[in-house]
């Protein structure tokens, strides 16, 4: 999502006449976009501010922004110079960016300048951003932003504000002009994209994201669809229906479950249980056989006893998750855990129980990976591989990275690889 925003923030700015440079020590400004999620990514964005520090005394005049949700959720405190132990010249939140320019210049005249309103209806929608994904393969398209969930340790609803969608016209010719540039793959994005609502004025026709997905899928038969992300509670049969009607929406579901305790999953507000959650696995699984599942877990939440962790470890055995972001819990100031819950398990025993996650879901992937060795995939190339520039990289439809001799194949191609061998994170082929 921030990479998304950061390139809308670039096509503001170069609407304005400005250069995008990615010398530090060329810029007259630098905006740091943040991320607010755990502490851990606060820290490292200060850290990050501490560095540029040095370039700022190297270079007078340098101006430092701090974006996105660390600036709506700290607000006007990021101004004060004894909070960071430094110096900070604009604020503003992840609705403020057509506001850039206008605040620069208040800068400008000698002033720190700050915006941090949250929109209703801010989407960016005829804001055509400028494109710095690798390759110019696969690029992000924002349909909805904000989320209205709450779940308890979460600190997005605070940050960036009411869900609001964007005009599923401007999606489309979005995707349209992505297609004649050359992209092979878009991620339709959203905080929870099941809440995808728009209501025509005109003709009071709505469009859900069922409806959407499939505009999206109609676009170019040679551009895929994938999405970002999925609530559990919301995502439905009707949605399973629409990916299997067509081949090129991408079989992979990233479905976060957070915790395999129904009674922590009560106390996070995520509104499903253990068994219902399961039931949505079983639906994937039945319309889309061929479906990857992917999914985000929390280790060491409130109250988390050893009965919850396993309940977690058994849960990710039971479904056999493809691949996993995982995470210790972070609390958040101004949550609704931070308020109602004690952050009660000691830093240890979070550690172990992440630690056990972690190699129980690398086992689990491996697992995944070997039952692919002896198959062919669709694989759609991205680029050279990092490792090594006689192979290239690319992906399946489940979102497998997939590394073979390159051969002559280039970034937008896709070819079909038979897959020899694997590791945990990768599968090894040949082109057939
Ligand atoms: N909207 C998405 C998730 C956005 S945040 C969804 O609901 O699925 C991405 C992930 O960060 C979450 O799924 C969760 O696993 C993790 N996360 C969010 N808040 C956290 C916190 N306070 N501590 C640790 N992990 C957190
Ligand atoms: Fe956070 Fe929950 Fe909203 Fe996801 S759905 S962004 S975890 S509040």
């Amino acid at each position: 999502m921030n990479f998304s925003d950061s390139e809308i923030v670039a096509s503001v700015m170069t609407s304005q006449g400005f250069d995008v440079t990615d010398k530090p020590e060329e810029a007259d400004w630098i905006f740091i976009n943040t991320c607010s999620i755990r502490e851990h990514a606060e820290n490292r964005v200060i850290n990050r501010l501490r560095e540029l520090q040095h370039l700022r005394k190297k270079k007078r005049g340098l101006r430092l922004g701090v974006l996105g949700c660390m600036a709506e959720r700290m607000k006007a405190s990021l101004l004060e110079d004894d909070k960071l132990g430094m110096r900070i010249d604009m604020v503003a939140g992840p609705d403020a960016y057509r506001q850039l320019p206008a605040l620069m210049t208040d800068v400008e005249s000698g002033q720190q300048a700050i915006n941090v309103m949250l929109s209703a209806d801010e989407t960016y929608a005829d804001i055509s951003p400028v494109r710095y994904a690798a390759g110019g393969v696969s690029a992000f398209v924002s349909i909805m932003r904000g989320c209205e969930n709450f779940c308890a340790y979460c600190v997005v609803p605070f940050t960036r504000g009411k869900e609001r969608s964007r005009d599923p016209v401007s999606v489309a010719g979005e995707i349209r002009q992505l297609a004649e540039a050359g992209y092979r793959e878009i991620t339709l994005l959203g905080q929870n994209v099941n809440s995808y609502r728009w209501k025509d004025n005109v003709s009071g026709k709505l469009t859900g994201f069922s409806d959407l997905i499939s505009i999206a899928a109609g676009t170019d038969p040679r551009v895929r669809v994938r999405f970002a992300t999925s609530h559990p509670k919301d995502i439905s049969e009707e949605l399973l229906q629409r990916m299997a009607e067509h081949p090129n929406i991408c079989r992979a579901i990233h479905l976060p479950v957070q915790s395999g305790s129904t009674s922590i999953l009560k106390k996070m507000n995520r509104k499903y249980t253990r068994k219902t959650y399961l039931e949505k696995i079983g639906a994937i699984k039945r319309i889309l056989p061929e479906c990857a599942v992917s999914t985000d877990i929390i280790a060491g939440f409130c109250g988390e006893t050893q009965k919850d962790h396993e309940q977690t470890l058994s849960l990710m055995e039971e479904v056999g998750f493809d691949f996993a972001y995982m995470f210790k819990y972070s609390e958040r100031p101004g949550t609704l855990a931070a308020k109602k819950f004690r952050d009660d398990l000691p830093e240890q025993v979070k550690t172990e129980r992440l630690n056990e996650i972690i190699s129980k879901q690398q086992q689990i992937s491996m697992e995944s990976n070997r039952r692919d060795v002896g198959k062919t995939f669709e694989v759609l190339v991205e680029g050279l591989s990092k490792r090594s520039s006689s192979n290239a990289m690319g992906r399946t439809s489940q979102n497998k990275v997939v590394v073979f001799p390159a051969g002559t194949h280039k970034a937008g191609e896709y070819v079909r690889v038979r897959i020899d061998s694997c590791t945990s994170a990768t599968l090894k082929g040949k082109v057939v």
